[in-house]
């Protein structure tokens, strides 16, 4: 095979596709509309399951290289109720390589080992069909042409409108994060209140959870509903910190210091595609990850993307069949299983942030191991 491939975006999805690719010996052209890789900060942990995230390193030769800089500890679950309660309190084997955590920064520079990325080439358009293969449109007027363009480039993604006029919707629920730095000197207490994974505090319609990066940093996400138009300026750490504060009041004091210490402040509303979100095939152009699924962040976004990204890459690399053979049968393979997890991780949003909190309980009992 030697199909000019492009990859629009170097999230999980993009990195793994390329890396997949570059392992296999097959040129590819990542494009990331990103200045460099610290243009933005990388954001907290994920935990990377067996059978999808970590079947993706595998696929990408870097299985090893992720345990080494995994946190099995990670994976420890403390479930507390708002006056401080501790009602669960699981605790990995040390054996345990079900879904160890990774920062995402961790993560990025595994994947990006020898790749050669183009940083700063924002895609504005991807237009099927052209003479010569897919066109690329790109933000400073440039134009390019492939033979394949997969399109990893996330929730708002320039690629879809090529296969599919859908856009995400708002679920109704908005995360706001912030963080701690240094939390074991700093904050011991609530260190201990995190211990060595994470910790998730349910009320009425609302969580607090604080999940620990390596190096002693906390990322901390107030859930709660809310219309889409009603959120402070982000900028103005003091009122959103109060706001805050207000829409958690009388819960414990251990609780709220993971607010009253926060750093910056960041909203992310949640939007979601729809459940079984598919298009109609269009030959060279495809979408991978968020671009084609975004689903709730209950911890499998990143790992469907980075297997969407390999499986491709893979089947691409070592055939049987035509390029375009290859792609329409890995849609069909990719909606499947998506479709899978945009009804689990709805319905447990669904729960986690619930009129009834014991329903949040009652979906952890279900998905921990006991
Ligand atoms: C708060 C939160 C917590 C989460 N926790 C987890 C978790 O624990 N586990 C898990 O599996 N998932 C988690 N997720 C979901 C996960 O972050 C996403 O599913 C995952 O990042 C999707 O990867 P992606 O490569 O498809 O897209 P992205 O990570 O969004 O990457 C897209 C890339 O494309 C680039 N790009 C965008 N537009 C363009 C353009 N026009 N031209 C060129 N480049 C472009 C972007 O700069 C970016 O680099 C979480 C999400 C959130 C919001």
């Amino acid at each position: 095979m030697r199909q000019r491939i492009a990859v629009v975006g170097s999230g999980p999805a993009g990195l793994t596709f390329a890396r997949v690719l570059h392992r296999h010996g097959h040129p590819v052209t990542l494009l990331e509309r990103d200045p460099s890789p610290d243009a933005r900060p990388p954001g907290g942990t994920l935990d990377l399951h067996e059978g999808l995230g970590q079947r993706a390193l595998d696929k990408a030769g870097l299985l090893a290289g992720f345990h080494a800089l995994a946190r099995p500890e990670g994976q420890a679950l403390r479930i507390l109720d708002p006056d401080g309660t501790v009602l669960r309190d699981w605790r990995p084997h040390p054996d345990d390589r079900a879904h160890p955590e990774i920062d995402r920064g961790q993560l990025r520079d595994l994947l990006l080992g020898p790749l050669d990325v183009r940083w700063g080439r924002g895609v504005t358009e991807v237009v099927p069909g052209a003479r010569d293969g897919v066109l690329v449109r790109f933000a400073d007027g440039r134009e390019e042409t492939f033979d394949l363009v997969a399109g990893a480039d996330g929730a708002w993604s320039r690629v879809r409108p090529a296969v599919s006029p859908v856009t995400p919707h708002y679920t109704g629920v908005t995360f706001v994060e912030t963080s701690l730095d240094d939390v074991d000197t700093r904050h011991p207490a609530l260190a201990r209140l995190i211990g060595d994974g994470s910790v998730g505090v349910y009320g009425v319609n609302r969580g607090l959870v604080a999940q620990r990066n390596s190096g002693g940093h906390v990322k901390v996400y107030a859930q709660f509903r809310a219309p889409l138009d009603r959120h402070p300026d982000p900028s103005d750490v003091e009122a959103v910190r109060s706001r805050l504060l207000a829409l958690f009041d009388g819960w414990a004091e251990p609780v709220l210091d993971l607010l009253r210490h926060g750093t910056a402040f960041v909203h992310r509303p949640l939007h979601v595609l729809p459940v079984s979100h598919t298009w109609t095939h269009v030959a060279g152009v495809t979408l991978l990850g968020d671009a084609a699924h975004l689903m709730p962040p209950l911890g499998a976004g990143a790992n469907l993307a980075m297997l969407d990204g390999a499986e491709l890459a893979e089947s691409l690399a070592t055939g049987p069949g035509e390029p375009d053979e290859i792609v329409r049968a890995f849609e069909e393979r990719m909606w499947a299983r998506a479709g899978t997890w945009a009804k689990i991780t709805e319905a447990g949003l669904e729960r986690l942030v619930s009129p009834d909190p014991a329903e949040a309980l009652a979906f952890f009992d279900e998905v921990q191991p006991s």
